[in-house]
């Protein structure tokens, strides 16, 4: 079914249509609403099996998001009582948001792949305080200035009530490489950390129905979507000081599905697409450039606030907000990171915040 939500010459169509597209071969996709974000919606995909529909993420927790899943359900010719399983991409709130309530609605299975259970777990156990006192410290040693640290003292002003503080313990592991419990279907966990750490993809192992050329199809969650580069920052975690490398993490994930090569992505934003190899191709000369252009700034000792500020970025430094200039560090950092790990940057020794400089 396509979105006919506009309607003219389609009197039939009800006038709050849920956005549902069939795309073949059981697989549906339902358009969930993010409220005030410009990624718009969530895809949550609706495989179904012989024990009932099984989702591929669920969508922001929010009452609207939730009428439009259950809307959603409905036009797919099921409901949300009857979804057997819930396999979430990663744990961001926006994939994840909803998994809780589908289940107290269906008496589904979540699964999820250990690391991001593992954020899951630690999110519903951390006080909101031990963020902001570690958030300070991060921020400090990045070198941020006095100004952009102060906000952060003293913790949270309010008790804050934000989705996802309380996130869904899954009842299941998503093993990379393993097929997950989709009884008559083929649908196989690829494990492909970068975006966070515990980030899969999911490849559904049958011919695709219109018999495209290729293997399968993928259900890529923010791992590779066609108009939009995802978020690759640190693995943030207060009680582990592993030194991680997220960004080369990303590239190698990103390989590993170039290489899969399936026919058609069913990414979790904007739309499906194919030529897979194509687009993994245009996102590793994206960073390369940004890796090159970075080298060249660190001719000079530059602080990780430093390398923020002089990045670049979809809009100028000056017109970027607070919580997304936290990102942006967040961003600056993995990418520093990668430079190290490659050998041709390293830190100042005795600088203070840490200053980073090419050597090669
Ligand atoms: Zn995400
Ligand atoms: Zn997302």
């Amino acid at each position: 079914m396509a979105n006919s939500r506009s309607g003219q010459d389609e009197p039939a169509a009800p006038e709050a249509a849920p956005p549902v597209h069939d795309l073949g071969g059981g697989v549906r996709s339902v358009e969930v609403p993010i409220p005030d974000n410009p990624l718009g919606h969530t895809l949550v995909y609706v495989v179904d099996t012989d024990r009932g529909p099984v989702l591929v993420d669920t969508g922001w927790d929010d009452p609207g998001s939730w009428d439009v899943l259950t809307a959603g359900l409905a036009a797919c010719g099921t409901a949300v009582g009857e979804v057997y399983g819930v396999v979430v991409t990663h744990h961001h709130p926006d994939h994840h948001g909803l998994s809780g309530r589908v289940r107290e609605a269906s008496g589904a299975w979540i699964a999820l792949h250990a690391a991001d259970a593992a954020i899951v777990r630690r999110t519903r156990e951390t006080r909101p305080e031990r963020w902001f006192t570690y958030m300070t410290a991060k921020l400090e040693a990045a070198g941020a200035p006095e100004e952009h640290v102060a906000p952060l003292r003293g913790g949270p002003r309010r008790r804050t009530s934000l989705p996802g503080l309380s996130p869904a313990l899954p009842d299941r592991e998503i093993v990379p490489g393993e097929l997950l419990d989709l009884p008559g279907r083929r649908l196989r966990g690829v494990w492909t950390p970068g975006h966070t750490p515990g980030h899969v993809c999911l490849h559904l192992e049958e011919e695709h129905p219109a018999r495209l050329a290729g293997r399968g199809r993928l259900f890529s969650g923010d791992h590779l979507l066609p108009g939009i580069t995802p978020h690759v920052g640190l693995y943030e975690d207060p009680d582990d000081a592993t030194v991680t490398d997220p960004l080369g993490d990303y590239l190698d994930s990103l390989e590993r599905i170039g290489r899969l090569a399936p026919a058609e992505i069913l990414p979790a934003h904007q739309h499906a697409f194919t030529d897979a190899p194509g687009r993994v191709r245009d996102l590793l000369a994206h960073h390369e450039e940004r890796l090159t252009a970075l080298h060249a700034l660190l001719r000079e000792p530059l602080t990780v606030w430093q390398v923020a500020v002089r990045m670049e970025w979809n809009r100028p430094w000056e017109q970027i907000p607070y919580g997304s200039r936290n990102i942006a560090v967040s961003e600056a950092e993995a990418h520093l990171r990668r430079l190290v790990k490659l050998g041709v940057v390293e830190p100042v020794a005795g600088s203070e915040p840490v200053a980073y400089v090419a050597v090669r």
